[in-house]
């Protein structure tokens, strides 16, 4: 039953993905962490007791459960896992201390559960013994796993098994879970933390669904089952939409249907500027099933594969095959448009639970993309050659993300000649001519651009990473996103310095990251140089729309301008006033 008071009730967050939804409101992980111990009265003491043991069968007839599926899908060695849960769950001696718990000092199951479970889970990890420790790992799952049902919570299990549409709402939701959201019943999400440019707001912009985050503690507030309405224009969320808000929603809806025809007649028109200017307009994807989406969107093939998605949310890594068969797939599907793969970026907050990494106090500087793959050469190489072995299709590039100085682009260049070098006493066909360039992402990089371009094919600029490590705010975290300015003099600088470097050599530079899809930044970003823009498939139609609208000179003039001033509003506004002028329709459901 919902707390909060009939009347209707807004929460302001940031927008991260358009559109607007409205259904029945699903609270995801909610408060699992936070216990709290419960007096209850003694004769309620028997049916907590219950209630409890009910809970542990049910928790058996889960595991059970996935057991038989990880064992159907992947071998009984894998499924052999959730045997060690199974025992621990029916532990006797745990068992009883949390019963005599609940009963001597009447206190409610989950706080008994949860005391009991910390205490064996604090013991084992102290033992210096790598095996007992890995079981404190399997202890913490499972305990998460029994407080999920004492607390009915749902869990990420059961989102793969919704029923009827929802609007998910979670303190965070990780984006191997974003990645699981079956469009069909999650009408969009709103999370309590999070940035505009996390992967998790990505994900959403390529499913294409409504949502909202940073809306600080809008999971503690609301229950599942409460009405809500988002708003993806405005970053707000509506609980319990009046009328009134309805009608005006409705308003809405309807400005969006007629953006949608005027966006239709534009869809397999060239990219080009009044004055004739053409811009490469490509689309980011995560995987073949994209695919679809990028031909229905009217993009020009794609700009940036994210291949790390192929290894998260699997329980064991794809090899070389695996992977072959799927850039094959993608790239024989967008023939003869190019498909530009990116290495992989894993780190950051992106992580495949398969390799069971050590936790590093800052991911996003640590042990990430291109660095990660040095140190893992047989990973790296089972990518290299798989992504050397597609290419024999003719449209495929690759890029490495992440590349801070030359010393990570000669290694991994030395790499991927090695792997040519097998393919070719293997006799397996490769593009002899592969384009292999580097994605602009940390400050050093641009500020070497020159260098670079002396040894890659092109740049495509990473501005999400770009922007969080050149003013030092993550991009994940919400605190911080009044500093995470795209139109900051320093990102614009980068930018331009990277354009000005790659046009020296005769290289081209495109933009991968969210600036490139955001209508409001492209006319800046084609003033500046930039020769294609790549972004979800989704937001490709209302670039395009930009682009169709602008005149090349308008642009370089506008950059012009950016280029001498001194402050990242001015600039903004500036961007704003042109991009409204230009594309009024584009505007009209952001009040903003
Ligand atoms: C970027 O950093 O802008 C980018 C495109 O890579 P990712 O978002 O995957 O880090
Ligand atoms: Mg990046």
């Amino acid at each position: 039953m919902s707390t909060l008071p009939k009347g209707e009730k807004i929460y302001h967050g940031i927008a991260v993905s358009a559109g607007v939804c409205r259904g029945k409101v699903l609270v995801l992980h909610r408060a699992r962490h936070i216990i709290a111990r419960r007096e209850i009265a003694p004769d309620s003491v028997p049916s907590e007791v219950k209630r409890f043991e009910h809970t542990l069968v049910r928790t058996r007839t889960q595991i059970k459960e996935v057991q038989r599926r990880v064992s159907e899908n992947m071998s009984d060695a894998e499924g052999d896992i959730f045997e060690a849960h199974l025992l621990m769950l029916e532990d006797r001696v745990v068992i009883d201390e949390v019963i005599r718990m609940i009963r001597e000092q009447k206190v409610n199951a989950d706080f008994a559960y949860h005391t009991v479970a910390d205490r064996y889970i604090a013991a084992m990890e102290q033992v210096e013994d790598d095996y007992l420790r890995e079981r404190a790992a399997d202890m913490k799952d499972l305990t998460g796993r029994v407080l999920d049902n004492l607390l009915e919570v749902k869990d990420a299990f059961d989102l793969k098994h919704l029923s009827e549409p929802c609007i998910l709402v979670a303190h965070d939701l990780s984006p191997s879970t974003t990645a699981q959201l079956n469009k069909q019943f999650v009408l969009g999400f709103a999370t309590d933390i999070g940035g505009k440019t996390s992967h998790t707001a990505i994900m959403a912009r390529s499913l294409d669904i409504p949502a909202v985050v940073g809306l600080h503690n809008a999971s503690d507030e609301l229950e599942t089952g409460d009405y809500a309405l988002v708003d993806g224009y405005n970053g707000t969320v509506v609980i319990n939409p009046t009328d009134k808000t309805l009608f005006e929603y409705g308003q809405l809806e309807k400005n969006k249907a007629s953006l949608d025809e005027k966006l239709r007649e534009i869809l397999w028109l060239p990219s080009v500027t009044l004055d004739g200017k053409a811009i490469h307009l490509s689309a980011n994807i995560e995987d073949q099933f994209d695919v679809e989406s990028v031909l229905q969107h009217g993009a020009e093939g794609v700009g940036l594969f994210r291949t790390e998605f192929l290894f998260i949310n699997r329980e064991s890594l794809p090899g070389e095959e695996d992977q072959y068969q799927v850039y094959r797939q993608v790239a024989a599907a967008l023939k003869p448009q190019q498909v530009i793969i990116r290495t992989l970026d894993l780190g950051g907050d992106k992580f495949a639970s398969t390799l069971q990494l050590a936790k590093e106090v800052n991911p996003f500087l640590g042990w990430r993309a291109i660095r990660f793959c040095l140190a893992q050469p047989e990973m790296f190489r089972a990518q290299l050659r798989a992504i050397l072995r597609a290419s024999a299709e003719g449209n495929i590039k690759m890029m490495y993300p992440m590349i801070s100085g030359l010393d990570e682009w000669n290694r991994a260049t030395t790499l991927l000649e090695q792997c040519k070098a097998e393919l070719r006493t293997e006799k397996i066909p490769f593009d002899e001519n592969l384009a292999v360039g580097a994605m602009i992402e940390i400050p050093s990089a641009a500020l070497i651009a020159e260098a670079l371009a002396r040894r890659v094919k092109f740049f495509s600029i990473g501005s999400n990473d770009l922007i969080q490590y050149t003013l030092a705010a993550d991009r994940t975290n919400e605190k911080v996103s009044h500093l995470y300015e795209p139109t900051h003099p320093a990102i614009l600088r980068l930018i331009k310095m990277t354009v000005d470097a790659a046009h020296n050599h005769g290289l081209w530079t495109g933009v991968c990251g969210e600036i490139g899809g955001d209508p409001v930044l492209v006319p800046l970003l084609i003033g500046l140089g930039v020769d294609e823009l790549s972004c979800a498939p989704a937001g490709i139609p209302e670039v395009k729309y930009m682009i169709r609208r602008i005149k090349f000179d308008e642009a370089k003039a506008l950059a012009e301008f950016a280029l001498q001033c001194e402050s990242p509003w001015d600039i903004y506004t500036r961007c704003l006033e042109l991009a409204r002028a230009s594309a009024p329709s584009l505007f009209e459901n952001k009040t903003e």
